[in-house]
């Protein structure tokens, strides 16, 4: 993990328009808002740091928030209702969230193999699995050590 958001958005942008997609000033700002932020944020937080921007209505980054999950730039944490961008950056759209219990943070997991294991055995039961989402909660190393 590093902290180079111009490599980062150079490669989202790459990795859009290899999809034939556009990553537009809007969902580039939106996926920097992310990254700056390190930790898990709701819409309604970036919504104040869009306010510059004409077209920073809810839907708006929601459609933006939408997208970038799509382009797996971005997950989406459905116990939090909060999206952090891609730390590992090749998942697929699947991967493994440690979420903190007292600090709230979430860590993206890179999982090895256990990902992989789990599509294999599903295959064996005759299902194809497209995206894997696991969020475990816990107490991070930091708040287990405070
Ligand atoms: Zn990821
Ligand atoms: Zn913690």
């Amino acid at each position: 993990m590093h902290h180079d958001h111009a490599v980062q958005i150079a490669e989202a942008e790459r990795r859009c328009s290899d999809a034939g997609e556009s990553l537009t000033p809007l969902r580039k700002r939106v996926l920097e808002l992310l990254l700056d932020r390190h930790g898990p944020a709701k819409a309604y937080d970036l919504l104040p740091l869009l306010d510059a921007e004409k077209a920073a209505k809810p839907p708006t980054i929601y459609r933006a928030l939408d997208f970038l999950v799509r382009m797996g730039l971005a997950h989406r944490i459905e116990s939090l209702n909060a999206f952090v961008a891609c730390e590992v950056g090749a998942c697929a759209r699947s991967t493994i969230f440690l979420i903190c219990e007292k600090c709230g943070g979430a860590e993206e997991f890179d999982a090895g193999h256990a990902l992989v294991d789990l599509s294999e055995a599903a295959k064996k039961d005759g299902f194809a699995i497209r995206r894997t989402m696991i969020e475990a909660s816990g107490v991070c190393a930091q708040c287990q050590a405070a």
